[in-house]
């Protein structure tokens, strides 16, 4: 079949996917690189749609960690006005709990609003740092409480800091998560399997540098895969704590944001 004919429909069904991880918004956004201006991430959807229509990208798919207020307040607004769709993973510990995080109602609106949601964790801790109890609440319990609050099936599941290992990913899996989303940045297949990876957007990261990571066969993406491994080496070397707390240094992070990913 020649790329003429086959329709946009078609499209979408094949097409390698480059998944998106996003985390807070901020009118005006801020120093801190896990957050987005508004007028940024305006940029970024009307960008993500437009390369959605071009052969020669992946075909972007947005995503959000922890569940923050923003998330419900600007990205709902603002993805509803392009008929975009997103998947919100949620520290359900935090939901009606946490100052700044989306409450029940906010999320039952979400998914009302046919956006789809998936787990976080109950506190966000590293699952990696968990006993098998405390893997139980993260996961099994996260889960049924979800489901229980928003009335609907929940079959996934991001990693808090991206962090895992075997004895984490059969646990996802025995608490019937079906998809386990990582911070891995690599493409995935139209279909892709249980572990999926994601490219954290940063504030910094300007629309030109997004198009071009989502350019089919980049080497820029190629070389984001090779930084990610280099980093996980580091963290091995160090351990968890003594990497988030250089990594914070670096990274100019907010004093009260936590370990988040
Ligand atoms: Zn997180």
């Amino acid at each position: 079949m020649s790329v003429e004919t086959i329709s946009e429909e078609q499209w979408k069904q094949t097409q390698r996917r480059l998944y998106l991880l996003y985390h807070e918004l901020r009118p005006g956004g801020s120093r801190y690189s896990y957050v987005i201006g508004n007028d940024e991430f305006e940029q970024h959807l009307d960008l993500l749609a437009k390369l959605r229509e071009k052969r020669d990208s992946l075909w972007p798919e947005i995503t959000f960690d922890d569940g923050h207020i923003s998330n419900f307040e600007y990205a709902l607004p603002m993805l509803q006005a392009r008929n975009l769709k997103a998947l919100f993973f949620i520290t359900v510990g935090w939901t009606g709990h946490k100052s700044g995080y989306m409450g029940w109602d906010e999320l039952r609106s979400l998914h009302e609003a046919g956006q789809s949601i998936g787990a976080h964790g109950w506190t966000h801790t590293l699952l990696t740092h968990c006993n098998e109890r405390d893997l139980e609440t993260e996961l099994g319990g996260a889960r049924k409480t979800l489901e229980d609050k928003l009335g609907t099936e929940i079959t996934t599941m991001s990693l808090p800091g991206g962090r895992y290992n075997r004895r984490v990913l059969t646990a996802c899996e025995v608490a019937g998560y079906t998809q386990v989303y990582t911070s891995i940045p690599r493409s995935e297949p139209a279909l892709p399997g249980p572990m999926i990876g994601r490219l954290n957007i940063l504030g910094d990261m300007k629309p030109e540098w997004i198009a071009e990571v989502l350019r089919m066969d980049s080497p820029t993406l190629a070389g984001l895969g090779r930084q990610y491994k280099v980093k996980e080496a580091a963290k091995a070397l160090l351990g968890d704590r003594l990497y988030e707390k250089a990594w914070s240094l670096l990274n100019r992070r907010e004093s009260d944001a936590g370990d988040d990913e």
